[in-house]
Parts: structure tokens; sequence; C-alpha cells
């Protein structure tokens, strides 16, 4: 699932890009025709059109320098008879005290006791001590 500055993103970049490299020809061509004829009106021509590629070149910047950060949802499952604890991608009707399923090891009742939303992609070192940390 791409979030909505992704997909934003994902369309405007092309558009400055290709508004960007038309300001620039337009730029270059007004001084050439200021250079040829020496009539001020291109000097001023390229000095609005310059203007206006570099606040172009601004908004493009700050658009591309958004980071996307993707989460994704984890539940933490206890079991009720042994404790034993693991983790799981939630799903979109999870909910805190809710059953889910039978315990692999011992097959007593599993309960979800947490739900937790971290960055997707991102490396977490020692597994157990995050748990540790939620649990306690
Ligand atoms: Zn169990």
């Amino acid at each position: 699932m791409k979030s909505d500055i992704a997909y934003v993103k994902q369309k405007w970049i092309p558009v400055y890009i290709i508004i960007i490299i038309a300001g620039l020809i337009f730029l270059v061509n007004f001084i050439l025709l200021y250079l040829e004829t020496e009539n001020e009106s291109y000097l001023n021509l390229s000095f609005i059109t310059a203007l206006f590629t570099a606040y172009i070149s601004y908004s493009f910047w700050k658009l591309y320098s958004i980071k996307v950060v993707e989460y994704e949802f984890i539940k933490i499952r206890k079991c009720e008879q042994c404790g034993k604890v693991s983790t799981l991608k939630a799903e979109k009707n999870d909910f805190i005290f809710k059953e889910d399923g039978a315990c692999p090891s011992c097959g007593g009742k599993l309960l979800i006791v947490g739900i937790f939303r971290r960055e997707k992609n991102k490396k977490i070192k020692d597994r157990s001590l995050l748990l540790r940390k939620i649990i306690k």
C-alpha cells in the first residue's frame, strides 16, 4: 500500500522536471536573443524566467526532500496457558484482547495483548529486547 505523499511525489516530480527544463531553455534563448539584438526587453524577460525557474527548482527540491515513511502494524500474541509470546503482522480487524487462534506449542487460547506500528524495512537489532520492552 502506497502512502498519499508517495503518490503525490511520483505524480509531480516529472512535471517539475519538465517545467525546469523548459524554463532553462527559455532562459538561454532570451540571453542569446539579448546578446544578439542588445534589446533590453530580452534581458528583462531572462530575469523573470530565471526567477521563475529558481522558484520552481526550490519547490521541486522541497517536494523531493520529503521523506516517505511507510508503516506496518504488528500484533503481539500471548498464550493464556503457557504464556508464550509471539508477534505477527496485524490484520484489518484485530484489536486488543481478541482471541487469535490456538497456541502452536500447547494448544491454548492466544490473545492479542498489544498492537504497535513500526517503520517498514527498518531492522530491529534484538527482537526479544523489543518484546520485553513492550510487555513490561
Ligand atoms: Zn501455549
